[in-house]
């Protein structure tokens, strides 16, 4: 009776062993089998991934070829540097579209905007911005696109502001398509920020002059301006607006049409190719 016992325990224990052993088989194949698929799976999005950055890549690169003559100009090695620094920016910044969609087009014509003007500053990255919006067309003060006072393309600011540009999407691309209009809103914008860098927006971009500048960059600016008001001169009337307005007009013309722009402006293609490390 009590071997009987024994035995019939003996035998309960070898089933709950049993059971143990199954249940934990159980649980390692269903484990193992559970860790592949979800394995796969995170290598089918890796691949998707890496394909997907390929495409855009191919996409921001002929985005560049097609309408960044800035870029078009470049060396092998400088355009590889550039295309690096698209990538970083665009990493870097959120870019939103506010009623339209901000197209691959358009975020690589905002990172053109941004690099051309400090291209010769590898390490720049531009501190007083996190976001680019985008807006269908040109707005006004109150931030419509509708109505006759829609005159605004570009702004950036303090306040409110702070962090953010806006662009209108159509500027934007108006910008790159006339190469030689002498107007790019985003690089416009862009200057702004440069020009903000020292805590101020007021045409003199401390970070990229020595204090001894200062004085014969603003007896320059007051000349310039003064030329503008006279119809003297084929920088556009905007650019007399005042000193930080002078620095961004003049600028764009700078960058979309350099050889002119030295010719008709020897003093000033001067200065600002120091200030954009030209020389
Ligand atoms: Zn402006």
């Amino acid at each position: 009776m009590l071997i009987l016992t024994f035995e019939k325990q003996k035998t309960m224990t070898e089933q709950i062993l049993m059971i143990v052993a199954i249940l934990i088989i159980v649980y390692f194949v269903v484990r193992m089998s559970k860790k592949i698929p979800s394995k796969l799976a995170q290598d089918d999005e890796l691949k998707l991934t890496e394909k997907e950055e390929l495409k855009l890549s191919k996409e921001r690169k002929k985005a560049l070829n097609e309408k960044v003559s800035f870029y078009k100009n470049l060396n092998d090695k400088d355009k590889l540097s550039f295309e690096k620094r698209v990538l970083d920016f665009l990493n870097e910044i959120k870019i939103t579209g506010v009623d339209c969609e901000a197209e691959e087009l358009d975020r690589v014509l905002i990172a053109a905007s941004a690099i051309i003007p400090v291209f010769q500053f590898p390490n720049w990255s531009y501190r007083n911005l996190d976001e680019v919006l985008l807006y269908p067309l040109p707005f006004n003060a109150h931030f419509s696109t509708e109505g006759d006072d829609t005159n605004i393309q570009g702004m950036v600011g303090n306040g409110f502001m702070n962090g953010k540009m806006i662009l209108s999407k159509t500027s934007l691309r108006q910008g790159f398509q006339a190469e030689f209009d002498k107007k790019n809103v985003g690089i416009h914008e862009f200057v702004h920020l440069i020009d903000a860098e020292d805590g101020a927006i007021d045409g003199i971009p401390k970070v990229l002059m020595k204090q001894q500048f200062v004085l014969p960059w603003m007896n320059l600016i007051y000349k310039k301006i003064n030329e503008i008001e006279k119809e003297k001169s084929d920088i556009r009337l905007y650019g007399a607006t005042n000193e930080e307005e002078f620095l961004a007009v003049a600028s764009e013309y700078f960058f979309e049409h350099h050889v002119q722009f030295k010719k008709k402006h020897p003093e000033l293609f001067e200065i600002l190719s120091y200030f954009y490390g030209a020389k």
